[in-house]
């Protein structure tokens, strides 16, 4: 049993405290939220006040916060983790954040004497509440071999991705494919449809040929192919079109500022932000077939 502090009780970080505790962990667990704290001390965590509380007898910190400021503040304001917590504690941040703001607080967390690992998720809500997420983890060996045990009680897949911000690095580039694949798919299926094909033969067809991807043969964007996908319960998420954004827009500035070029990433990043400009990005990612199709 490890004594584990937890911080950020959402959609995601709510189910990850959960199985922390029923895999025997002592799981101390804080947010802003107090109905989150609520459902967390009912799912078996113990109530933590202030951060500063939460942090200071506990051998592991995890947080599941909204994005890289959020992470900034609350591991190095003075109420925040560094400063408070116990000598030798290792940190494991589970944000999809921004790479430089995952460097920099590792780097702080480091100079202070604390390991700690950028450790983000795929997997999505149902991941999380069945402790079967992917977890793509950035920061020394050691570090990551601390935290390993640690993560197997919430995810299924546990990779190392090399240095720190290496993990938020695997996870933007992986969801910039995802958007982009998402959005072919959708032309493709909307320019066989005006050609006369209906989308089942197009998908038997393709699914075999060199275009199958994730997107069509897990997340058919077009209705009927795919029963599970959300295109059959008009692109209720899933995984919402504000999320996928969010990371594209990560993707975006995490390729200017190395020079990569990312064209298509950018024409995708456009193409979701339409939905937000439409009041549509609350839709399933998917649902960025309407806007193909011209019904957005
Ligand atoms: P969420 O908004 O549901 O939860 C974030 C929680 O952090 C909230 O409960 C909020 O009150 C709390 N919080 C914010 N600032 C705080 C502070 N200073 N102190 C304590 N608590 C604070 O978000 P989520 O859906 O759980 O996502 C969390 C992270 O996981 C995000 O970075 C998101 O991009 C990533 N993610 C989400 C999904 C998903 O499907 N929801 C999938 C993969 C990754």
């Amino acid at each position: 049993m490890t004594s584990i502090a937890f911080i950020g009780l959402g959609n995601m970080g709510g189910p990850m405290a959960a199985n922390l505790a029923k895999a025997g962990h002592d799981v101390i667990a804080t947010d802003l939220s107090i109905g989150a704290i609520d459902r967390a001390v009912e799912a078996g965590c113990r109530r933590g006040k202030t951060v500063a509380d939460t942090v200071r007898d506990a051998d592991v910190v995890v947080t599941m916060l909204p994005a890289g400021a959020h992470v900034r503040s609350v591991y190095t304001e003075n109420y925040g983790v560094i400063p408070n917590a116990r000598k030798g504690a290792l940190f494991i941040d589970s944000s999809t954040i921004d790479v430089d703001s995952a460097r920099d607080v590792i780097k702080t967390a480091s100079e202070k004497g604390f390991q700690m690992v950028d450790a983000p998720v795929s997997g999505g809500v149902g991941g999380a509440t069945a402790g079967t997420l992917t977890f793509m983890v950035g920061g020394e060996r050691e570090a990551f071999e601390r935290a390993q045990p640690i993560l197997e009680n919430m995810g299924k897949n546990i990779f190392h991705a090399g240095a720190a911000g290496n993990g938020q690095a695997a996870k933007i580039a992986n969801n910039m494919l995802l958007g982009i694949t998402m959005i072919a798919t959708c032309e493709a299926f909307n320019l066989a449809e005006k050609l006369g094909l209906d989308a089942q033969t197009f998908f038997d067809i393709s699914k075999t040929a060199s275009g199958q991807s994730w997107s069509m043969t897990s997340y058919c964007p077009a209705p009927g192919p795919v029963p599970s996908a959300p295109s059959n319960r008009d692109y209720a998420p899933g995984f919402a079109a504000a999320m996928m954004l969010k990371d594209m827009r990560l993707a975006q500035e995490a390729a200017h500022k190395a020079k990569a070029a990312t064209p298509l990433g950018a024409q995708s990043e456009a193409l979701y932000a339409l939905m937000e400009a439409a009041g549509k990005d609350g839709l399933d990612f998917s649902g960025v077939m309407k806007l193909i199709r011209g019904d957005l």
